[in-house]
């Protein structure tokens, strides 16, 4: 009978495991451990399509009825009536996820200095603690090794006159390739007229500096002549594309697999892994859980092999698909939703000539 759980990691899947199993078991003991301060919280927003998430409505922070997508030549914009782009603020999502926990009894440790995991043992800055289950939902990018990164950082800015649409987000203006970032993109949520958080984005072989990207995003806006603004906070991250994953039975999370190669979306994926993963312990069952179908797998590393073979073609590879796949096709591929002939669809509308060469890099 499992009565006591410890987590490692205190992040978006750490946090959410231990809310499923204390909705599902409130007389559970969880505790999570974590190097990281309870704040501030990390920075970031998450954004999904939305195919009916009720409970996450009270955190919504923005939807968006059409997506657009460009690059050197074509652009396209995609209306979407049934999953509407949603944006979540990380500071509102990790305070009501947080203050659930205290009320349900979760016990925290934070700003560990090292946690090492020994089967149902967890030793903590010198202190050892035995429970029922551990669950290994800790990582640290700086560390982990995979085909490309999704690499990023983009600030707010508040412009004195109307420029943005916010009914339509921007998600991809493609840029050139180069041999270090196969892909290359503006990524652009306008919530107001006036304001709008301006991202630049690559698919690289290593992650990229902030300074980097946001350099990037000075000069996107230059270029449409938006010169008068603010700028307010940012936000910066790397997501493995096609992660390099090691041996760990007791991995949730990132290391489990939430993150979709090919787009590195993960947040939807991660609240309903945590589902899963609590529903296991809580019968005493293997962690392990498949999110995704194998032939998306297959798919996904496909298409970052090609990227990462033959980082110059890139930009046509990207455009190709995005601008030949239909809508009904395209959007569900993208938010992971997608049968396997939505799928094949999407894979058909890749120049296929430069995707051969690409793979096999001539
Ligand atoms: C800035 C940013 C924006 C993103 N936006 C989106 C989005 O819009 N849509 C989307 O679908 N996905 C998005 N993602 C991707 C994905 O949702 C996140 O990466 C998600 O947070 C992954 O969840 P996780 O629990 O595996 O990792 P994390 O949430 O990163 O949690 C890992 C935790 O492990 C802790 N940790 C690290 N090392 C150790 C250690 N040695 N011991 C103990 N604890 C440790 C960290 O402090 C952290 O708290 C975004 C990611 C980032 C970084």
């Amino acid at each position: 009978m499992v009565e006591r759980v410890a987590i490692r990691g205190a992040g978006l899947t750490g946090l959410s495991v231990a809310r499923e199993l204390l909705r599902a078991k409130p007389d559970l003991e969880v505790s999570l451990f974590d190097i990281r301060p309870r704040y501030p919280h990390p920075q970031r927003t998450f954004c999904f399509f939305d195919y009916g998430e009720t409970e996450l409505a009270p955190v919504v922070a923005h939807r968006w009825k059409n997506v657009r997508f460009q690059g050197s030549c074509f652009e396209r914009r995609v209306e979407l009536p049934s999953a509407p782009y949603t944006m979540i603020a990380g500071d509102a999502f990790f305070d009501t996820i947080l203050s659930e926990l205290d009320v349900s009894g979760a016990r925290f440790r934070w700003d560990c200095k090292r946690i090492e995991l020994d089967n149902r043992m967890i030793h903590v800055d010198g202190e050892s603690f035995t429970f029922d289950y551990v669950v290994d939902a800790a990582f640290d990018p700086s560390v982990a090794s995979s085909t490309l990164w999704q690499s990023f950082a983009g600030i707010w800015i508040s412009t004195e006159s109307p420029v943005f649409d916010p009914t339509t987000a921007l998600l991809m203006d493609i840029q050139e390739s180069s041999q270090d970032a196969p892909a290359s993109f503006m990524y652009v949520l306008p919530t107001s007229p006036r304001e709008a958080l301006v991202e630049h984005t690559t698919f690289s072989l290593r992650p990229m500096s902030e300074s980097y990207h946001l350099s990037r995003c000075f000069e996107w806006l230059e270029r449409r002549g938006i010169l008068s603004y603010e700028t307010g906070k940012g936000e910066r991250g790397a997501i493995p594309m096609g992660l390099h994953r090691k041996n760990n039975d007791f991995a949730v999370g990132t290391n489990a697999g939430i993150v979709r190669p090919a787009t590195g979306y993960a947040f939807l994926a991660a609240l309903h892994s945590a589902k899963l993963v609590a529903k296991n312990i809580v019968s005493n069952e293997s962690i392990a859980t498949n999110l995704y179908p194998w032939w998306l797998g297959i798919g996904d590393h496909l298409f970052l092999r090609a990227l990462r073979n033959s980082p110059a073609r890139g930009a046509e590879l990207l455009s190709g698909m995005l601008e030949g796949a239909a809508d009904e096709d395209m959007i569900p591929f993208l938010a992971g939703k997608a049968t396997f002939r939505q799928a094949l669809s999407v894979w058909l509308a890749v120049p296929k000539i430069d995707m051969i060469r690409a793979l096999t890099s001539l």
